[in-house]
């Protein structure tokens, strides 16, 4: 087999084997086969695109490059839930100890920020002390004390597509359907879940902006699950402006533990009932969402879900008395509101901006070098489809660095839009995606 004939297979349209896919994955991750033929051969898939079977033995091939966690000795069906990313993003921090407290089982495996995307294991780092590596066996005894856990990838996972994501990046080959699909699934599986509910956003804040090209991303990741044996399901939600309220690494875990409180913002505390549901239904612990939903309310309202976000933590060494003392948290200096330009209605938070500040601010990372600032972040204070009035705040900045703080205020008010009336916003979800295909299924934004 020629590396060269592969390349100008794919280039042509033609479908390739599982043999040629497995010669180009294991050469490269080896070090076999140089970048400029992986990027060539990764650019003729962007443009020719690959079949579901081709896609299927991408994912197999990449999975099979490092280590799977086998959880089958732990009862119970293992769900988890993924995000393809977005801006106040942070319903599994809350959703996590509301399956497990339950009765599900959660062994979450999550990644961090990405570009002006935020990650849930940076808001998790922002308790003082938490861990978020943890071994195989500190893996078992969580689970068997906390039903869940959140940790991060352990270095071997799938290296197939960590040399083939850094060339991606570089190569302006992301945003491909196939490539997005083989690269979350295989990290995906090798966890070693049972089911998994996919959070695939659409939007102004999305990988992919276009609802076709989020429901086809979806299709994709359910069927590839789904032909390896595992319960899939997939929402497809808006990330248009953020959601929730609060943005940054301390502020949204804040936003989590209030959720569990009860007192979350409309739209999180909406979408964390719908995964939770979802998720509890796959699990087997309730027989439809309706139930799902009542038990989630339940675990929020008995204090159940604050109990094992406590269990949670102390599995993974942080301090769990984060949860009734705020000021625990990593803090900000500064605090300065964002005053509106005019009066009228919000028509819209540009979520790609307001991510873009949030990492100007230091709540994200420039490089890979960087370090987070967990203190600072925003409030929103109005969101779209709000009235306000000149001067009234439209966000709370929460900095520690004057310079910083002015960078981002300019950028920050671009991400504000307005309008003389009301008009009509996004939906919070627009619909599921499972084997079967697509159901528009719209929940206006609460
Ligand atoms: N997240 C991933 O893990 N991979 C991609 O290709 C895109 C987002």
């Amino acid at each position: 087999m020629r590396v060269y004939d592969i390349i100008l297979k794919k280039r042509n349209g033609l479908e390739l084997q599982k043999e040629e896919i497995s010669f180009m994955v294991k050469g490269y991750t080896e070090g076999k086969i140089p970048d400029y033929q992986m990027a060539a051969f990764l650019m003729a898939v962007w443009y020719q695109k690959m079949k579901p079977q081709e896609r299927s033995y991408l994912t197999l091939e990449m999975l099979n490059s490092g280590d799977k966690f086998d959880l089958s000795d732990i009862p119970g069906i293992k769900v988890d839930k993924h995000s393809t990313g977005g801006v106040g993003d942070g319903p599994s921090l809350a959703l996590t100890p509301i399956v497990a407290a339950a009765g599900g089982v959660v062994p979450m495996m999550s990644g961090r920020g990405l570009g002006h995307t935020g990650g849930t294991l940076d808001k998790l780092e922002s308790i003082p002390g938490y861990q978020v590596v943890l071994s195989r066996e500190e893996l078992e005894l969580g689970l068997k004390k906390a039903r869940c856990v959140i940790m991060g990838q352990s270095e071997n996972v799938a290296p197939a597509d960590k040399k083939m994501y850094s060339l991606r990046d570089v190569t302006a080959t992301v945003d491909s359907i196939d490539l997005i699909s083989a690269s979350i699934m295989s990290k995906k599986l090798a966890e070693g879940m049972d089911a998994l509910v996919l959070d695939v956003k659409t939007g102004k804040g999305a990988f992919m902006q276009k609802l076709e090209d989020s429901i086809a991303l979806a299709r994709s990741m359910v069927e590839i699950g789904v032909n390896l044996g595992k319960t899939m399901f997939s929402y497809i939600t808006d990330m248009n402006q953020p959601l929730g309220r609060n943005i940054g690494n301390a502020l949204e875990m804040i936003q989590a533990i209030e959720t569990l409180k009860g007192k979350g913002p409309r739209d999180y505390n909406e979408l964390v009932l719908t995964y939770s549901a979802r998720m509890l239904v796959m699990a087997k612990v309730v027989k439809n969402v309706n139930e799902g939903k009542i038990k989630a309310k339940e675990m929020i309202s008995s204090g159940k879900a604050l109990e094992y976000l406590e269990k949670m933590i102390r599995v993974h060494k942080g301090d769990p008395s984060v949860i009734e003392d705020y000021s625990k948290f990593p803090g900000a200096e500064i605090k300065k509101d964002l005053p509106s330009p005019q009066k009228g209605y919000i028509s819209q938070i540009d979520a790609y901006t307001v991510g873009i500040s949030a990492v100007l601010l230091g709540a994200g990372r420039e490089t890979m070098e960087s370090r987070i600032d967990y203190g600072v972040g925003f409030i929103l204070n109005k969101k779209a489809g709000d009235k306000v009035e000149k001067n009234e705040p439209l966000a709370t900045i929460y900095a520690n660095d004057e310079g910083k703080l002015k960078t981002t205020e300019e950028k920050l008010i671009q991400a504000f839009n307005f309008e003389e009336k009301r008009s009509k916003i996004p939906p919070l979800v627009y619909g599921y995606v499972t084997d079967k295909g697509f159901t528009k299924e719209e929940t206006p934004r609460p």
